[in-house]
């Protein structure tokens, strides 16, 4: 699916969500391929819809390390013969260094009102468990890694295989979340440092830290953004994104059964 009318393609599965990065002769960069089926879409989408080959797919990048934004990469990596990326401090990782993570439980009544923003299938829940196990990190504080990796990408950076796509470390929700942005089109493909929740964008209310979650708030909200591709949740255009942009300690709107459960057993503020 085009997003908006911009250079980019979304597909997903429940809320895991990947784009393909580029236009109709430009080689691809697939962004957060985190599930088996998820690459399985993206990969029918570049053969049918685009009538592209996958070896055009030359760049892989995930927004950061966990499970659900690197269980697909395997995959794709096999299909295309790409090249993956990971955000920098994933190095540190991979070299043995334990990743913090959040409070799984406490985090989730936080986010749950994200869950109920695309249709739910068994096949990403399962597969987002069972990634859990063996990729990534999340529900483990230790790395693994089921690909090849290629390089690490880093703040200032241009995105490699996406001219005019620049790389901004975002931490908070992980220490290594990284998104990236295009000034040219104001787009931002956020990971899961920024998530959408009945159409406006919300700072992900799981984080590891909260002053640097809030540190991160301040610099993307500096950055014009009249598109925003988050990692969960529907992507979201307006003139101006941050406008009616939710922080992370603010429990979220809505009359539906999650968004009530989140206001009532996440822990707010
Ligand atoms: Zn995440």
């Amino acid at each position: 699916m085009k997003v908006f009318d911009l250079p980019v393609h979304r597909v997903s599965s429940w809320i895991f969500n990947c784009y393909l990065v580029g236009d109709d002769s430009d080689p691809l960069v697939a962004v957060d391929p985190g599930l088996p089926v998820v690459t399985e879409r993206a990969l029918a989408l570049v053969r049918l819809a685009l009538g592209r080959d996958p070896s055009d797919v030359t760049t892989i990048v995930s927004t950061h390390g966990h499970s659900d934004h690197v269980g697909g990469v395997a995959d794709l990596q096999r299909s295309s013969g790409a090249t993956a990326l990971l955000p920098a401090r994933c190095e540190q990782y991979l070299g043995g260094e334990a990743a913090r993570t959040f409070p799984l439980v406490e985090s989730s009544l936080r986010f749950m009102a994200v869950w109920g923003q695309q249709r739910m299938e068994f096949t990403a829940l399962r597969q987002f468990a069972a990634t859990g196990r063996s990729v990534g990190f999340g529900s483990s504080n230790r790395m693994r890694c089921d690909f090849d990796v290629g390089g690490y990408v880093a703040d200032g950076d241009t995105l490699p295989g996406a001219p005019g796509w620049e790389v901004v470390h975002a931490p908070g929700h992980s220490d290594d979340s990284t998104c990236f942005y295009h000034p040219e089109s104001a787009t931002l493909l956020s990971g899961d440092a920024v998530v959408t929740h009945d159409g406006v964008a919300w700072f992900n209310p799981e984080y590891v830290d909260l002053p640097t979650a809030n540190a991160t708030e301040e610099r993307l909200r500096t950055l014009e953004v009249r598109h925003l591709l988050p990692g969960h949740g529907l992507p979201v255009t307006a003139p101006d994104v941050w406008a009616t942009a939710r922080p992370s300690t603010t429990p979220p709107s809505g009359r539906s059964v999650l968004a009530r459960c989140s206001r009532r057993f996440g822990r707010w503020g």
